[in-house]
């Protein structure tokens, strides 16, 4: 099935109307008193409550599987070691960038500060704001909790120990080489069934993000709205920032490529991955690009976009990063460098693990979120500006794929790669 039509947009933009509208009438229009107020809130924040209880069932069988396949895909490169390690290094010193570029910006705007705590309670758990802890606790939990029993981690949502594990099932699988082909088979196909049960989640997205939009407009205040709108303003700008200036400059100093020629020419993948908000449904039109546009090998393009289609996501890292400082302004919790620091590694291995369908980043937030301490239902506030977000996290993440194949294609000499596309 094609990701791209896992989701309609026309349902998703009916759903966030109708939830907006209901939202607007019983709060501004009938008002709390009403009769009808409180058993309409009441299946609406059932719907809500499912949706996000949904997203968190499929979290941890889709973590593990799409980072352990990532990490286990490159074993089929294994001759190319020059590309892939230069292939990596790019993903990941790119997606490190990004994410600081976030956390500044985030910092020095402060869309979530000074919002009246009250404005929260109907779309959150403020005392799960409580959990955070001391740097030091936080630490020794943090490498204990790492470390953890794999089968415990995943009963317990403990996400960073599923992610970890499944970085060593990956390595294991890539040395044993042909020994586990099975087994990765295996976890490929389990991928493939976990992003199945995704796609029909993400179908009841309409209703799931209506539910949450209408608790959102019924619990608001304008505040919250203004915050949302300055948060919603700083991820575009930045996401742009890192498009339009950082990544076409990083692709100048290391190729001396034009950016003039890198937009002119990667047109086509950018509409594609803005209108369908999935990295793996444009990764066709990226490949075309890169081989019949860009004149990159096929070799290089055929191993590099694919990777990073999956695990390289510089606007899903970026925005990762926002949002959960985000989050912590609007709670008034005080992360300190060090969780900032957790939050930079995190969003990082959230960015990874998101599969490059729409709002996949969404889900891997969680992890960010639950990393320090922040509440996890803070996604309600999220979800329902997701759609546009998406939009151009995904168009950045595609870009990303794209100057990364051109960066090794240049890099990796011509004797290095042996062209058997
Ligand atoms: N939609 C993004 C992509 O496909 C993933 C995300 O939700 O951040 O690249």
């Amino acid at each position: 099935m094609n990701p791209a039509n896992t989701i309609n947009s026309t349902h998703i933009i009916m759903g966030a109307a109708a939830g907006l509208l209901l939202g607007g009438l019983l709060t501004y229009g009938l008002g709390d008193q009403h009769s009808v107020y409180a058993p309409v809130m009441y299946l609406v924040n059932l719907l809500a409550s499912v949706f996000i209880a949904l997203l968190k069932m499929i979290l941890v069988p889709l973590v593990f599987c799409a980072i352990a396949v990532g990490v286990a895909q490159l074993s089929g490169s294994a001759n190319m070691q020059a590309t892939w390690r230069t292939t990596i290094v790019f993903f990941a010193s790119t997606s490190f960038i990004a994410v600081c570029i976030g956390l500044i910006g985030v910092n020095l705007v402060k869309p979530g500060e000074g919002i009246d705590p009250a404005a929260l309670q109907g779309v959150a758990l403020p005392e799960a704001a409580q959990n955070s802890m001391q740097l030091g606790d936080f630490v020794s939990t943090l490498l204990v909790n790492t470390f953890a029993n794999p089968i415990s981690a995943m009963a317990n949502g403990n996400i960073v120990a599923v992610a970890v594990f499944a970085i060593f099932v990956g390595v294991a699988i890539i040395q044993q080489g042909k020994q586990l082909g099975q087994l990765h088979t295996l976890l490929e196909q389990a991928l493939a069934l976990f992003m199945h049960i995704l796609q029909w989640i993400m179908r009841l997205a309409p209703i799931g993000i209506g539910a949450l939009l209408c608790k959102l407009i019924a619990g608001a205040t304008a505040a919250l709205l203004l915050s949302l709108a300055k948060f919603i303003m700083l991820v575009i700008a930045l996401t742009l920032l890192h498009g339009l200036v950082v990544l076409p400059f990083i692709l100048w100093l290391l190729t001396k490529r034009s950016p003039i020629d890198l937009f002119k020419k990667f047109r086509l993948p950018m509409i594609t991955a803005f209108s369908t908000s999935s990295s793996s449904a444009t990764l066709p039109v990226t490949l075309h690009t890169l081989e019949n546009v860009f004149a990159v090998r096929p070799a290089v393009a055929k191993f590099v976009a694919p990777l990073g289609s999956q695990i390289n996501m510089d606007g899903t890292a970026m925005y990762e990063a926002i949002a959960a400082l985000f989050v912590a302004q609007l709670f008034g919790i005080d992360l300190t460098l060090g969780q900032q620091g957790i939050v930079v590694v995190m969003a990082m291995v959230a960015a990874v693990g998101a599969p490059g369908i729409p709002s996949a980043g969404m889900v891997t937030m969680v992890m960010v979120l639950q990393s320090v301490g922040l509440p996890v239902e803070a996604i309600g506030l999220l979800l329902p500006i997701d759609r546009l977000l998406d939009a151009f996290r995904t168009a950045v993440n595609v870009e990303g794929d794209i100057v990364g194949s051109l960066v090794v294609d240049h890099l990796i000499g011509p004797d290095t790669i042996k062209d058997e596309a």
